[in-house]
This record gives C-alpha cells, sequence and structure tokens, in this order.
C-alpha cells in the first residue's frame, strides 16, 4: 500500500509515543516488583535484566520509530514479542498465583491502540500467553489445591477480560480519531473559506486602490488647472485695483478689494492642496531619522518667523524614529510653524520634546499660544479644517491659512502606521504629540 508523508509522520508520532509510554509503563511496573519484593517475595534478580532489557528496547525504538513505524508487521512483531516477555516476568514472579498481576497485559492492550495496531490481536496474543502460562505451571497449581477446571476458569477469564479491555480501547480510540478527522475537516473547511475570503478582499481592495488613483489624479488635474486662471483672475482684480482704485466708488472698490482677498485666499488652498498631493505621493524609501537633526533643520527654516516672533525654543533630546525622511520632515516644520504662528509675539514659548514609551516613539511640540477650543479640536485634522476667523486673533490681527498642514500631517503620521493629537486650552496654549511605532515596523 502506498501511503503518504503526512500519514508516515502521524504514525511515526503515535509509535514515538507509544514506546516512550511503554518504557515508562514497564520501568513503573519494575518500581512497583522492587518496592514489593519483600511482602511477595518476588526474585529481583530473576526479573531486573528481562525489565531492564524491555525498558531499553523501547527507547532504542522511541528513538528510531521513524525507520521503524511504517513496517507494520514489525510493529506486530515487536508487540507480540513485548507480551511474551511480560509473561516470562510474569512467570518468574509467581506466574497465576500472582492473581493481580494480570492487569499487567493491560499494556500491551492499550499501547496497540496507540500503535495503531489490531487491540483484539494484541488482546488474544496476550490471553493466550497466559493460557500457555497456566499450561506451563498446571501442575504447580493443582498442588496448592487449585484443580483444573479452576485452571480453565482463569484463563476464560483472562480471555474474556483482555476482549473486553481490547472492545473498550478500540471503541474510545474510534471515538477520538473521529473527533480529531471531524476537526480536521472543520479546519480545512474554515481555511479554505478564509482564503476565498481573502482573495475577494485582495482583489476588492486592488480595485478600491485603483479607484482611489483615478480619484487622485482627477482631482490633482482639476485642482492643478484651477489654478492658472484663478492667478489671473487674482492679477488682474489686483491690477484693476492698483490702477483705477481710487476713480472707483466705495463700494465698488470694497468689492473689488473682497474679489482679491477672496482670489488671494482660494489660491493659497490651492498651493496647499498641490503641496499636499506632492508629499503624499513621493515615493521614499525608508530610513533611521534623526528627530533631533530633523529639528534643527526646520528651526533653520523657520527662522525668519522666531526672529520676527522673538520666540524661544526649546529642543529636549530627541530619540531616533524609522521612517520616509521628507515626510516626516514635513510633519515637523508644519507642528513647529503652527507653533509659532499662533503664540504672541515677544512671549512666544515653543517646547520639543520625545521619548520612546512601550514601543512607541514620543515627539510633542507644545506652546502658550492662543489655543484651540476643545469644539475644533478634532475638526482641525480634516482637510479645509480651522478653527473661524473671529476666535484665530493673536496680537490683535487674525491669523491667515489655508487648514491643509494639519490634514497633510495626520495623512503622513498615518501612513507610517502612527497617530497625532492634540491637547489644547483656549488662552493657555496647545500640544501635539506625534506617535510612531518604534523600530522598524512603520511604513506602509
Ligand atoms: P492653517 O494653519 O493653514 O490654518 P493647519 O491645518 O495647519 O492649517 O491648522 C488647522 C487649524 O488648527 C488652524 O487654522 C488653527 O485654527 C489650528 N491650529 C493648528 N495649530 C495650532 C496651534 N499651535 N495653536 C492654536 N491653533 C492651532
Amino acid at each position: 500500500m502506498v501511503r503518504d508523508e503526512p500519514e508516515i509522520e502521524y504514525q511515526t508520532t503515535r509509535a514515538r509515543t507509544a514506546s516512550l509510554i511503554a518504557a515508562a509503563g514497564i520501568a513503573t511496573y519494575f518500581a512497583f516488583v522492587a518496592a514489593t519484593r519483600n511482602v511477595f517475595l518476588f526474585d529481583l534478580g530473576q526479573v531486573a535484566p528481562m525489565f531492564s532489557a524491555l525498558v531499553v528496547l523501547n527507547l532504542i525504538l522511541a528513538a528510531t520509530a521513524g525507520i521503524w513505524a511504517p513496517w507494520r508487521r514489525f510493529v506486530y512483531v515487536y508487540q507480540a514479542l513485548q507480551v511474551i516477555v511480560c509473561t516470562a516476568i510474569l512467570q518468574r514472579l509467581g506466574g497465576l498465583m500472582m492473581g493481580p498481576l494480570l492487569i499487567t497485559y493491560a499494556f500491551p492492550v492499550i499501547l496497540a491502540e496507540m500503535f495503531d495496531t489490531s487491540v483484539f490481536a494484541i488482546a488474544n496474543v496476550a490471553a493466550v500467553s497466559y493460557a500457555a502460562l497456566a499450561w506451563m505451571q498446571s501442575k504447580d497449581l493443582s498442588e496448592v489445591g487449585i484443580n483444573a477446571d479452576q485452571q480453565r476458569g482463569f484463563v476464560l477469564l483472562a480471555f474474556v477480560a483482555f476482549n473486553f479491555l481490547a472492545l473498550y480501547t478500540n471503541r474510545y480510540g474510534y471515538q477520538l480519531r473521529n473527533l480529531a478527522h471531524h476537526l480536521q475537516e472543520k479546519v480545512a473547511e474554515r481555511t479554505a473559506a478564509l482564503t476565498e475570503m481573502n482573495r475577494e478582499l485582495g482583489s476588492k481592495a486592488r480595485a478600491l486602490e485603483e479607484k482611489q488613483d483615478e480619484l487622485r489624479d482627477f482631482v490633482y488635474t482639476v485642482t492643478h488647472d484651477l489654478k492658472s486662471p484663478l492667478s489671473a483672475i487674482l492679477l488682474t482684480a489686483d491690477l484693476l485695483l492698483q490702477r483705477d482704485g481710487q476713480a472707483l466708488g466705495a463700494e465698488s472698490r470694497d468689492d473689488l478689494e473682497r474679489i482679491v482677498r477672496l482670489a488671494g485666499g482660494t489660491e493659497d488652498m490651492i498651493r496647499d492642496l498641490l503641496e499636499l498631493f506632492k508629499i503624499t505621493s513621493l515615493p521614499e524609501a525608508p530610513a533611521w531619522i534623526e528627530l533631533g537633526t530633523v529639528v534643527d533643520r526646520a528651526l533653520e527654516t523657520l527662522h525668519p518667523l522666531i526672529a520676527a516672533k522673538r520666540a524661544r525654543v526649546e529642543v529636549a533630546r530627541l530619540p531616533r524614529v524609522w521612517g520616509e525622511p521628507r515626510k516626516l520632515g514635513h510633519v515637523v516644520t508644519n507642528l513647529l510653524s503652527n507653533a509659532l504662528k499662533y503664540v504672541p509675539a515677544g512671549q512666544g514659548r515653543v517646547e520639543v520634546a520625545g521619548a520612546v514609551e512601550n514601543g512607541t516613539v514620543l515627539f510633542s511640540v507644545r506652546d502658550n499660544g492662543i489655543g484651540i477650543s476643545p469644539a475644533y479640536q478634532r475638526g482641525i485634522f480634516d482637510l479645509f479644517g480651522r478653527v473661524p476667523g473671529p476666535e484665530q486673533v493673536v496680537d490683535g490681527e487674525p491669523v491667515g491659512g489655508t487648514g491643509v498642514g494639519l490634514a497633510i500631517v495626520k495623512r503622513i503620521v498615518e501612513g507610517h502606521r502612527g497617530t497625532v493629537s492634540v491637547e489644547s486650552e483656549p488662552g493657555a496654549g496647545s500640544r501635539f504629540t506625534v506617535r510612531l511605532p518604534a523600530g522598524r515596523g512603520g511604513v506602509r
């Protein structure tokens, strides 16, 4: 019969376990015999070599199970031999006179189940061995008053008991095997269903990605195409205001000024939106980044703003992080420029700190600026999300902006499997915290 690999492996594992259990069982049997030798008057010298040989044989068989387990005939011969040696041991320990030792034969029957061989065959080999023992001891037994009928009765009892034990073991093993088979089938079914589901999800994700790319290209094109006409409108309106502003009535001039202001704001938005596309779709190789160096570079770029605000910037020791250098540079610059933007001139303080905690790199920028009221703290991370103009006044002046910066920050940080959050109190200042995975697991 051709057997497949998993079946051979299964048989080998079972045979190895069975041999080890056999070795342990025989050693225990020997320990019992040794412990009770004075009570039952066992002659240890008679049986110790046989016990030792059986234990050693089983240990060797356990070590070499891979070689012999697939040979079913060998397994049968080995088990029958084991039964016969056990019978010889029993004979030396007193034979049928040691009635309770009959239990010894339960071992090979149970082991036969583990070996996946016929328990009935082994049970009957045991019963025949017992019968042979009875026959050999027949004379001695008669001398102690156990007559031939009683001896036959013992043998019959042994046949019945062993076969009953075999029946029980066989049924129990069958149930276990059935259960294992059933479980295997269930696992295979579920695995197949999961694989199918994964495949479907994979193709849906790919389709979604394609749609997203299409949409992004579309928005990019529209945004890009809007830029030139809008700049032209702005330029023309500005020119008109410069050239004919004085000649216009007050109302017309106000209208024209509003057009210039709104067109200017929209142009800024388009510029920032294009920046968002550029940054988030920039392909970059991830690397280890020293956050301290990134902050130094950002502060250099922001020097004019720091000088204009006469702000004090304190930078603590910062950890390094694994990520995309230009994108994370953008995150740092954005948070720092916001902090500087919203602090009052002459009193501004910005603190930059970092740490590594429980597998996460923390990077925070704290300021003592105008703060953000709780109602707006979630929305500011959305695209175009801003605190309404009247609440964004620093040094008596409304602060301009487009509401794109933090949306870019959020996208970049989430692309690194991180999070960004804010804690803030109006009038007291804000602290923005970026959390990124420490180690190389971050970039998606
Ligand atoms: P922008 O600054 O261009 O408006 P951002 O996306 O960078 O856009 O910020 C969104 C909004 O979040 C800002 O309009 C402002 O209301 C608020 N904000 C961001 N950073 C701070 C800060 N450090 N202090 C106070 N408000 C802030």
